[in-house]
Order: C-alpha cells, then sequence, then structure tokens
C-alpha cells in the first residue's frame, strides 16, 4: 500500500469513525492541504485491488461530475467522495500527468475499508428524494411527491444490503449449472414508426406481465447474478426453478413498466446501464435516482460501459476507460461496485475479457444464446433472448431447453 493510498483509507476510517462534522472538515482540510502540496514522494496515487488496475485515465475534459449535486441533499460519505474527487480531477499536484490524461480514480481504494461499503448501503441506497417509486406503468416522476429532507443517519431505519454488496470468493472448484439467464432490452410498445430493430427489442408491459405470471405458475424463482455465482463459486444452493431477468441500455422503460411488475411479484431483475448516458441524462434512459430505487427494492445496477461503444477490437487503454469508467461511476452513484458486464451489441474478444477481469469484474454476459454456465467461462456467460413475439408458451418452452 502506497503512504497515499494509507492516508486516505485512514483518514477516511477516522471520518467515519469519529462522525463528527467539525472533525470531518478539518480532516478534509488537512487532506486537501496535503494535495494541494504535495505527498512525500511521488508515483502512483492510487491502487486499486491486488492484480487491478493502478489508476484508472480518461482523455482531458471528460472527468464526470454527479448529475445531482446541486439538487440532493449530499451525505457526509457523499461530501468526501466528491471533495476527494474534485482534487483529483487536476492530477497530483494540480498537474496532468505526464500522459495529458487526467486521473480521477479515488473511490476504488475507499471502498476497500470496508467501512465505505457499509456507510453506503445505508447512505446511497435508500429511495432516492426526486423521484418516487412508480405504482403504475402509467405513472410519471413529474407526480413525484417532494424531496424527503436529509435526516440525521442515526434516525433512518438500517436499508438491507443490495446483492451486490456481498463478497463471493471461488473455492477453486470448476461447477457447472443450468440457468436460463433472459435477456430484455425495451420493456414498452414500440411507436407506430418504429423499425425492426426496435420491434425485436421491444415487450409490450402486457407480454411481460403475462410471462411473469407464467414463470411464476410454473415454479419458477428470480434469482441474482449474484446468486449465479454464489452457486458456481461457493457451492450456495439455488432454488429448484432459478433464472436470471436482464435488461440491456436501462431504457426508462425499465423503471417506469417492468420494474412495478416485478415488484408487485416479488420478483428482481439486473439492469445493464450505460454511464454516460446517465450522466448526460439522456432522454429515454434511466435516471440514477431511479437506479437507486431499484436497487434497494433488490435490483442489481450494472455495467453495459460507458458509451455503448463496441468492446472487440479495441486497445487496452480504452477498454481499461470503459471498464472502470464505468465500474467507478456506478460505484459511486450506487455505493456499491458493479461486477458484471454485457458487451454491448454482444461484441468482445480476448483482450476484452482479459481486461474486465483485470477490472476485477466477475463475469460478463453475451449474447449468445444457452443457459448452461460453468466456472471456466464467466466472461462468455450465455443468455437467451426474449422476442416480442414470445409469448408465455414459448417462454417456458425455452426455459426449459437443455443448452
Ligand atoms: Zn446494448
Amino acid at each position: 500500500m502506497t503512504p497515499d493510498n494509507f492516508s486516505t483509507t485512514k483518514m477516511y476510517t477516522l471520518f467515519q469513525k469519529h462522525r463528527s462534522r467539525q472533525l470531518g472538515s478539518l480532516l478534509l482540510m488537512a487532506f486537501s492541504a496535503l494535495f494541494l502540496l504535495g505527498f512525500p514522494g511521488e508515483g502512483p496515487m492510487i491502487t486499486s485491488e491486488a492484480g487491478g488496475y493502478a489508476v484508472q485515465t480518461a482523455p482531458p475534459g471528460t472527468v464526470r461530475v454527479p448529475s445531482d449535486s446541486a439538487t440532493k441533499p449530499e451525505s457526509d460519505a457523499e461530501r468526501v467522495r466528491r471533495l476527494l474527487k474534485e482534487q483529483l480531477v487536476v492530477g497530483h499536484n494540480g498537474q496532468p500527468n505526464v500522459d495529458g490524461q487526467q486521473l480521477f480514480s479515488v473511490a476504488l481504494p475507499l471502498v476497500q475499508t470496508g467501512s465505505l461499503s457499509e456507510t453506503a448501503t445505508t447512505e446511497s441506497t435508500e429511495p432516492a428524494p426526486q423521484a418516487a417509486p412508480p405504482d403504475s406503468p402509467a405513472d410519471s416522476p413529474a407526480d413525484s411527491p417532494a424531496n424527503n429532507p436529509e435526516d440525521s443517519p442515526t434516525d433512518r431505519p438500517p436499508v438491507p444490503a443490495p446483492p451486490s454488496a456481498r463478497t463471493i470468493v471461488w473455492d477453486g472448484q470448476p461447477r457447472t449449472v443450468r440457468v436460463p439467464v433472459l435477456m430484455y432490452h425495451y420493456l414498452s410498445t414500440p411507436p407506430a414508426n418504429a423499425d425492426a430493430y426496435r420491434l425485436d427489442l421491444s415487450v409490450s408491459p402486457e407480454l411481460f406481465a403475462r410471462q411473469l405470471d407464467r414463470m411464476q405458475a410454473e415454479g419458477y424463482t428470480t434469482i441474482s447474478l449474484y446468486d449465479l455465482l454464489a452457486y458456481l463459486w461457493e457451492g450456495t444452493p439455488l432454488p429448484e426453478k432459478p433464472v436470471v431477468i436482464t435488461f440491456d441500455d436501462g431504457y426508462v422503460d425499465n423503471y417506469f413498466n417492468a420494474f412495478p411488475l416485478l415488484r408487485q411479484r416479488g420478483m428482481i431483475a439486473t439492469i445493464f446501464v450505460i454511464t454516460d448516458f446517465m450522466d448526460e441524462n439522456r432522454e429515454g434512459y434511466l435516471t440514477w435516482d431511479m437506479a437507486r430505487q431499484m436497487l434497494a427494492d433488490g435490483f442489481s445496477i450494472e455495467s453495459h460501459g460507458r458509451n455503448h461503444i463496441s468492446l472487440k477490437n479495441q486497445n487496452r487503454d480504452y477498454l481499461v476507460w470503459q471498464a472502470l469508467g464505468s465500474l467507478e461511476t456506478i460505484e459511486y452513484e450506487m455505493g456499491v461496485r458493479p461486477r458484471f458486464v454485457t458487451y454491448p451489441a454482444g461484441e468482445f474478444d480476448e483482450q476484452t475479457i482479459a481486461i474486465f477481469e483485470s477490472a476485477n469484474y466477475w463475469a460478463g454476459l453475451t449474447t449468445i444464446q444457452g443457459a448452461t454456465h460453468n466456472t471456466d467461462e464467466l466472461f462468455r456467460l450465455h443468455r437467451v433472448r426474449v422476442r416480442n413475439t414470445t409469448d408465455p408458451d414459448e417462454l417456458i418452452r425455452v426455459l426449459g431447453l437443455d443448452w
């Protein structure tokens, strides 16, 4: 551990321990001064987990800024992270690093302390203030009640840890399991002028509801990808008929249509989001507040890369930027680190896998059709595509396939 990293970790732990705003301010001032004046000794500023990348770099001007910092009450943990980020945005000692690129990684060493993960679970995953959970597919965020001002952390009931907060370690034993992982995209009725592509990627809420009802009637239980990994790595038992529901791209209809239908039935899903699109508040995509609400209800928020550009035939630095950039953004916004990636357009190669694995992702999901997974092929997980023509009978037939 470098002295820099040690200071960061130690200071953060102290900050968490005392919980005093006064002390926190002093610590932050001291920490800021250290950054401005320079730490003793140069070298890599940030270290990641063993075997991971030391720093994250990005082209100048691409450093992200939290989109909702002006409207959302800032918790202590968020404030620490923001201040630390702001210090790092300009690089060590206020200078861009030697490559002319800027450092902006800070979340990685912090979350390893354990204290942050704990804090983040209680502070970052509570229902977001801007939008109330939708009770029906027709709800709109404009109808939501006003913000709920931040209470002191001790007044809040504890929020159960999301599945993604689990730590799973492979015991070294090879395992194979057949668990269908369903792949959805849009969960809405396509517009009248929709092209064939959009039509193929769309399932209407009405059809989705019938699919869910039928799966429940047939005894299927939705599990998370963490449950799947817990079986493959540790042998943790799965329900009799497990199924994973995934959504690629993070369209806003996942929140307004899929989320309430799943929640009414006590079911969960995994949403693979495009982090730059969410940071831009791009129309048609989830907001971070929506994602936090789904996370708080047991959903997983995982990476589909930063901008949906193909991860195939790309150089190492670019892949690092995609892998760690999306990871850190999700971790910053959700309070828990994502561990799964779906490759945009299903495109990947050996280098893609090597980089994402090295960045401490646990598995990658493809668009290759199939339902059998094993510990040797975690970055080539197969899925089952659900189309707008997949009626409940067809879905049950496909779920039963041994492939
Ligand atoms: Zn996609």
